[in-house]
């Protein structure tokens, strides 16, 4: 089977990767200069099993054993299991996500059982024991090691649900499509009949020095009022923070200097009053995620094209790129 695979992310990676697996003859086209530079950026993610549907939870299982696999065969590990903390209004209804797909979590979390680098810890937390953070080098030396004689550097110009791919070098057709191109996956899933959700926003997450003595657990917080934020060790003595800002101020149109300046003025902020970070900023991370999609993914297809979309997608890559690959055996 000659697949080809739009996007060398992490998705696009890993589905290369699990579709050589499968012995089909792949070609991964990439845009840019370097895999893993568009939403799958930068050195850390989270991972958790918690999630509010059970179905998240079972995937986020499997991608578990996903990096595990991945960490025996690479010799190193992809995961620091250092916990995530939960908390905020909607900590009742992880809990039930968690509990309906039997794995282990501990709520409420006291404060004692929490590590987390603030001035007032939560006072109703969910411990999910499980997550932590996604070392993303070592995801990116693995998997661009195992695919490298598939990454062709063309961008994609247009696809058809024929298995058309045209680029630079005139088109080629292929058994089957996987558009795996993150924002640019809409324009060039329309060619082929399928719809995505084409808007955009600005996002940019920024890291701070903290203590690099403490095994800090990861953190998502989305309380009723205030800022909502996701935070993880970045590294030894890295913090990163990311926030939930007002769509108005990350919105398309505004641009991307004034949201990463108007975020940075809102994350600082918050970093001085409720961490116990030093406030200076010593990374930012940017990317153009879409609105609203939350955790889950969806998979389309048309004709001889797959297409994939959806937001937090690292932490599941490794069960996304099986998915994909099985499905290409389905055109
Ligand atoms: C700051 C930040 C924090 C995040 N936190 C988390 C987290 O804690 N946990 C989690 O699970 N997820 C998190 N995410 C989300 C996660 O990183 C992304 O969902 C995931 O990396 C997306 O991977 P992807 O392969 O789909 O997209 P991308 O990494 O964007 O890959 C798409 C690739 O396609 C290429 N491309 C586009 N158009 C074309 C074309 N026409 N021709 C050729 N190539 C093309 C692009 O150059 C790009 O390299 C975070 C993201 C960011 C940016």
């Amino acid at each position: 089977m000659r697949v080809a695979v739009v996007g060398a992310g992490v998705v696009g990676l890993s589905a290369t990767a699990a579709l050589m697996q499968r012995g089909a003859e792949v070609v991964c086209y990439e845009r840019a200069d370097e895999p893993m530079t568009g939403r799958s950026v930068g050195s850390s993610r989270i991972f958790r099993l918690a999630h509010r549907e059970p179905e998240l939870v079972r995937l986020a299982v499997d991608a578990r054993a996903g990096f595990d696999r991945w960490a025996e065969q690479a010799g190193r590990p992809m995961l620091v299991p250092s916990g995530c903390v939960i908390s905020g209004a909607d900590v009742a209804e992880w809990a039930a996500g968690m509990e309906a797909a039997g794995v282990p979590l501990e709520m409420p979390a006291t404060p004692d059982r929490l590590r987390l680098p603030t001035r007032r810890p939560p006072s109703e937390a969910l411990l999910d024991p499980s997550g932590g953070v996604v070392d993303v080098d070592a995801v990116r030396e693995y998997l661009t090691g195992l695919t490298k004689r598939a990454l062709r550097h063309e961008p994609v110009d247009a696809v058809d649900d024929d298995g058309h791919v045209w680029t630079r070098s005139g088109p080629a057709r292929f058994d089957a499509v996987v558009l795996a191109a993150g924002a640019g996956t809409p324009q060039l899933a329309a060619q082929a009949g399928i719809a995505v959700p084409g808007e955009l926003q600005h996002h940019a997450r920024f890291t701070f020095p903290v203590d690099p003595t403490v095994a800090w657990q990861s953190w998502i917080d989305l309380p009723a009022n205030g800022l909502g934020t996701y935070q993880h060790a970045s590294g030894p003595g890295r913090w990163a923070v990311g926030g939930h800002l007002d769509a108005a101020v990350t919105a398309w149109e505004v641009g991307r200097d004034a949201a990463t300046t108007a975020s940075r003025e809102a994350v600082l902020e918050y970093a001085r009053e409720h961490l116990a970070v030093e406030p200076r900023i010593v990374e930012t991370v940017y990317c153009t995620p879409m609105p609203g999609l939350g955790d889950g993914f969806h998979v389309q297809r048309a004709g001889r094209v797959v297409a994939v979309h959806g937001e937090n997608l690292f932490k599941f890559a490794p069960v996304l790129g099986a998915a994909l690959a099985a499905a290409c055996e389905l055109v």
